[in-house]
């Protein structure tokens, strides 16, 4: 076999077994595991050193962006300003996402666990979503009341906003939003289904790649950063959970995480 890297090192050996022979393939990792770690550790401290910088610039490009908006000197600036007061902020939720990934990697399953209100969160992420969309979709909740989790309560806000907030931020306005949580004897399971532009198939299986969006090009204004399903998978692995995108282009999307039954809590019983 071809190693998987130049750097792996691979045993291959015929060994004894009865009147037979097997062939024992052993390959060995480790370098590749530390150049992972290493990978990790880069984008995490370099994340960190950008935030600082960034909080100076930010701060006075509000300045700036405040005194634009009025007639004073810098007035005439007002659409550059507003322009780097944008892309700043684009900036700042990507170097947020990142380090938000390095803690899921290095935290991995350390986080605390506990029993979840999952439709009690829900209605709070919606309702918060809603506000900050000003109520320009119609996003309605069919929501098991009786069903709850066990897990990280981070995570799972996690990945319950960021396919609530790619929902809106991928539907016209006034397209309808259904967002379902129920229970079956499988598990769990929570859908945002949306009337949007849908997704073509080629790009479904790399949606949930660091930094992939299907139209690359699409305006900085829309708050997308690429990582959000990156996130979302993350934090569905440490619940042993699962990923169903189903789109039709032109049509809309229905993403799907299936929870496994042993996370499963009923609430009455609680
Ligand atoms: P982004 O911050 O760009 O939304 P994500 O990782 O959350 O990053 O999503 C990756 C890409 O998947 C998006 O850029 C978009 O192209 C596509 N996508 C995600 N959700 C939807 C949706 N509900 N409808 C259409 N496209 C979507």
């Amino acid at each position: 076999p071809s190693p998987a890297s130049d750097t792996d090192t691979v045993l291959v050996r015929l060994i004894p077994y009865g009147n037979d022979q097997r062939l024992l393939i052993a390959r060995d990792v480790s370098e590749q595991k530390r150049l992972e770690a290493t990978r990790r550790d880069f984008v995490a401290n370099a994340s960190h050193e950008l935030r600082t910088p960034l909080t100076v610039l930010r701060g006075y490009l509000e300045m700036m962006e405040e005194e634009a908006a009025g007639d004073g000197p810098l007035a005439e600036w007002r659409s550059p300003v507003t322009e780097m007061g944008e892309q700043a902020r684009r900036m700042n939720s990507i170097i947020e996402s990142l380090l938000k990934l390095a803690r899921l990697e290095a935290e991995g399953l350390q986080q605390r666990q506990e029993r979840i209100d999952v439709p009690a969160m829900i209605d709070d992420l919606a309702d918060d979503i809603r506000r900050a969309d000003d109520e320009r979709h119609d996003i309605t909740l069919h929501l098991d009341r009786e069903v709850g989790l066990f897990g990280r309560p981070n995570e799972l806000e996690s990945i319950f906003s960021n396919l609530l907030a790619n929902a809106v931020r991928y539907t016209p306005d006034g397209g309808p939003i259904a967002v379902h949580w129920w229970q079956d004897d499988q598990g769990a399971h929570f859908s945002v289904h949306d009337a949007g532009a849908g997704i073509e198939a080629q790009h479904i299986p790399r949606l949930t790649e660091r930094f992939y969006r299907v139209d690359a090009g699409r305006k900085a204004s829309d708050g997308g950063t690429g990582l959000g399903l990156a996130i979302v998978k993350h934090c569905l692995e440490h619940h042993e959970g699962e990923l169903d995108i189903d789109s039709t282009p032109g049509e809309g999307s229905t993403f799907t995480c299936h929870f496994p039954l042993q996370r499963r809590l009923l609430q009455r019983a609680a």
